[in-house]
């Protein structure tokens, strides 16, 4: 039978959620937790519609500590979520991301991977040479340089989201089918949520991990956050080359980017500035692609000429228009009402770092990896923390 009173009421069962969960519930086996997840299918969540990819080619220390973090539980991921002997199976690609370096990104890329490099990370710096190494498809036009991530990578977003929700759900959490409508406060203490059904459900930790529509979650309690939810489409193309193995993930500096999916089949996105804005829209646009992207994707890989567009997806961005990083923790204004939100298109790859690390916070352990830089007080302070300026993912 369903409570109405929760230790912790997660509002969004996409992997932050999920991951939260299964956090909480590993540290303290005790906790009575309520996920709220108003759609199960998850037919608009980001989680499933996200390309999958992760990276630790980052330029912010924290970004590059979350990734190496991730990869480290996808190590043992099968087991640790294995459920009555039922294993997920992330598909864990390591296929390499391979960035395409031009004059105005090499300085900063160069730095990111010293960076990375010092925090143990396994990064090659490439001659154009060694880039076509990687990708022989690409021409070279526009390189300086390259990066090469070997341990990057692309796996099933949806089986890492079930891992932690099966895994959650059996060490005790109830998730549960509902509309959180407003979160509820007295004073400046969070106490519940209400949902679209008319039922109040009662806490003292509230958090907001609602993907795109953080926002709509975060006004009902007089909390401005700038997160935006932003369309982003991708498109999956079926080509001539038939190379041996899988190539690296190539990333260009204008931000178009080709995913190999094997054989002849690749992924292709690429963000415009004029993306539409909203929770309203998710039609995946076949001139898009041809209008906006065919082009360019050939100016870089003469052999995409000729390719047949098999499908596509849209599905929404949560961008933190302040920085485009992460909003981590208890909003400082309003007790117990936490934040996993803005992940700005690379929170797929955090989750388990931000599962742990909120889940740490709502039961005030030291975190195991300070991940302070990216509290919410900053957003009270229009204290910006930038990554970069090129890498969209
Ligand atoms: C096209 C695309 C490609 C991407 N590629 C990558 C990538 O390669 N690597 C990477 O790291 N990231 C990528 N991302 C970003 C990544 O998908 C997200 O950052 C991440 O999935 C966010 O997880 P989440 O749990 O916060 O959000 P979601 O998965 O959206 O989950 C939020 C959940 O909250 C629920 N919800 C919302 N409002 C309410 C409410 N009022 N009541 C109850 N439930 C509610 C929603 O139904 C949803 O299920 C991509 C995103 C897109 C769209």
């Amino acid at each position: 039978m369903q409570m109405t009173s929760y230790d912790t009421i997660i509002i969004g069962g996409g992997v932050m959620g999920c991951a939260t969960a299964y956090y909480l519930l590993k540290f303290d086996p005790k906790l009575n937790i309520a996920i709220l997840e108003m759609d199960p299918t998850y037919e608009r969540a980001s989680t499933p519609l996200s390309d999958g990819n992760t990276r630790i080619q980052f330029n912010l220390k924290e970004n590059i500590q979350m990734s190496q973090y991730g990869l480290d539980v996808l190590k043992t991921f099968a087991d640790d979520m294995a459920v009555d002997g039922e294993k997920p199976d992330p598909a864990f690609r390591q296929q390499g991301n391979l960035f395409v370096l031009d004059e105005s990104s090499r300085d900063e890329s160069h730095e990111g991977m010293l960076l990375q490099r010092s925090l143990g990370c396994e990064v090659e710096w490439l001659t154009p040479e060694g880039v076509q190494k990687y990708f022989p498809l690409y021409n070279l036009k526009g390189c300086v340089a390259g990066t090469f991530g070997p341990h990057d990578g692309t796996m099933s977003p949806m089986a890492i989201l079930d891992g932690y929700k099966k895994k959650s759900i059996a060490l005790g959490a109830e998730y549960i089918q509902a509309e959180v409508i407003e979160v509820l406060r007295e004073g400046n203490q969070v106490v519940g949520v209400k949902l679209s059904s008319g039922e109040t459900l009662n806490s003292n930790i509230v958090m907001n991990a609602a993907g795109a529509w953080a926002a709509i979650i975060a006004q009902t309690v007089g909390v401005d956050l700038p997160v935006v939810p932003t369309k982003r489409q991708v498109t999956i193309v079926e080509t001539n080359y038939r190379g041996d193995g899988v190539l690296p993930a190539l990333f260009l500096p204008s931000g178009l980017y080709v995913i190999h999916e094997g054989e002849g089949l690749f992924m292709v996105g690429k963000s415009f500035p004029d993306d539409h804005i909203g929770t309203d829209d998710f039609i995946w646009e076949r001139k898009t692609f041809e209008e906006r992207i065919w082009h360019e994707l050939v100016e870089y890989i003469p052999e995409f000429d000729r390719l047949k567009i098999l499908r596509g997806w849209a599905g929404l961005y949560e961008v933190n228009t302040l920085d485009g990083n992460a909003i981590l923790g208890e909003w400082t204004q309003l007790k117990g009402f936490y934040l996993a939100n803005g992940f700005s298109g690379h929170g797929f790859q955090q989750c388990h770092a931000v599962g742990r690390y909120i889940a740490e916070l709502m039961l005030g352990k030291t975190p195991s990896l300070d991940l302070s830089i990216f509290s919410p007080q900053r957003i009270l302070e229009n204290k910006p923390v930038f990554e970069s300026k090129r890498k969209i993912i």
